[in-house]
């Protein structure tokens, strides 16, 4: 039976029409469209120091679009001849550990002694799986980020570690080139990320906490090897004896290890970052260091050895890339991961197979 609604006659359903709406758009507001910048805008904006540009081609080196990576890297090349003259600290830390709050402190410090201009970037681990990081995020250091001298930068959150360091020490050109004369590269103290910070950096320093079974772990992980400095945090209050505890334990563990490269013997010293307290002995200890290395050439040599290395890594994370993002590797991975799960392909066979494949697609 025809329903009644359907009916001709029948009006229940009949929507009437309104009255006209707004637009939700706000006419009045004109945001001015940002102007497109050639290459040669963006070298130019940056050696004069303009950190609104300096920003926007930041922007660019992390983008993963390739049209954004070619101007990218026109800008890079040409920022180039403009950088080097600097100094670039790295800095780890396990979370808690005190990095924002000391680096808020730190910057003023090498600002207000020995002037210039610095940068704080990240390189953060944490955030290829959260895609937000947590990092060089400005509130965090909230005299820093309101310092007219200063340029905070978070980690860039795409990518793989290799993609993400290769960005920071993109970021690193542009902002010497831009007049930043000192370099902070701030990460988290979880193993890989220290290893890439250390290989684009004049001078490690770690920062690590009394009491925690850290001065241990410290050891385990290879942070002896890396460090140039230890900083125990947090000497303030009742914890200055347990700090000074911590820094005789680091110091005689650091008997045990050969000589750095460097020359240089690493230093331990106690610090307050929130007290204020011991500041000026880490970064005169820090400058000791750049004087020292400068000297007996082992600053330039390092550097030349990082460049060589960094090249290495561009290799390896572009093949990397091409191999996984290869639509023939792409549609065999999942299969072959099973044969080799059901014991059907020991993983050597397996890997033969995809790179077999892989070279064959590529002519
Ligand atoms: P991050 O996670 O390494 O960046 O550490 P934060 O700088 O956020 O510091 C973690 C906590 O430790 C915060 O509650 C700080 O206030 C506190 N803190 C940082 N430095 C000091 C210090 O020198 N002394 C004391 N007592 N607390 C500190």
């Amino acid at each position: 039976m025809e329903h009644p609604e359907n009916s001709e006659s029948y009006k229940g359903l009949v929507v009437n029409a309104g009255i006209e709406q707004p637009s939700s758009v706000n006419p009045h507001l004109s945001r001015p469209k940002k102007r497109n910048l050639s290459v040669d805008d963006y070298v130019e904006g940056i050696v004069k120091g303009d950190t609104t540009i300096l920003s926007r081609a930041v922007t660019l080196v992390e983008s993963t679009r390739p049209e954004h990576e070619i101007i990218a890297q026109q800008v890079i090349e040409k920022c180039l001849p403009y950088s080097h003259n600097s100094i670039r600290i790295g800095i780890s830390g396990v979370p808690g550990a005190g990095k924002s709050t000391s680096i808020d402190v730190f910057g003023l410090h090498v600002l207000e002694k020995y002037g210039g201009k610095l940068a704080v970037l990240a390189i953060d681990p944490s955030s290829e799986r959260t895609k937000g990081s947590i990092l060089g995020d400005k509130t965090r250091m909230e005299k820093l980020a309101v310092h007219p001298n200063s340029f905070i930068r978070p980690s860039p959150s795409a990518g793989s570690l290799g993609g993400v360091a290769r960005k920071t020490r993109e970021t690193i050109i542009l902002c010497e080139a831009a007049g930043f004369d000192k370099i902070f590269v701030e990460t988290v103290g979880v193993g890989q990320s220290e290893t890439a910070v250390h290989s684009m950096v004049d001078f490690f320093l770690f920062i690590q906490l009394a009491g925690t079974g850290d001065e241990l772990q410290g050891i385990k992980r290879g942070i002896m090897e890396m460090a140039d400095g230890i900083v125990i945090n947090k000497a303030d209050g009742d914890n200055v004896e347990r700090a000074r505890l911590a820094a005789a334990q680091f110091r005689s563990a650091l008997h045990f290890f050969p000589p750095s490269e460097s020359g240089w013997t690493p230093q331990v010293l106690t610090y307050s970052g929130f007290y204020g307290l011991g500041i000026k002995e880490v970064w005169d200890m820090v400058y000791d260091y750049i004087a020292f290395v400068k000297a007996n050439g082992y600053f330039q040599r390092n550097r030349r050895e990082q460049s060589k290395y960094q090249m290495y890594e561009s290799i390896n994370e572009s093949l990397r890339n091409s191999f996984y993002q290869n639509p023939t590797i792409e549609a065999m991975l999942a299969d072959e991961e099973r044969k080799v799960l059901k014991g059907k392909h020991t993983s050597f066979v397996a890997a033969q197979n995809l790179l077999v494949k892989y070279f064959g697609t590529i002519k």
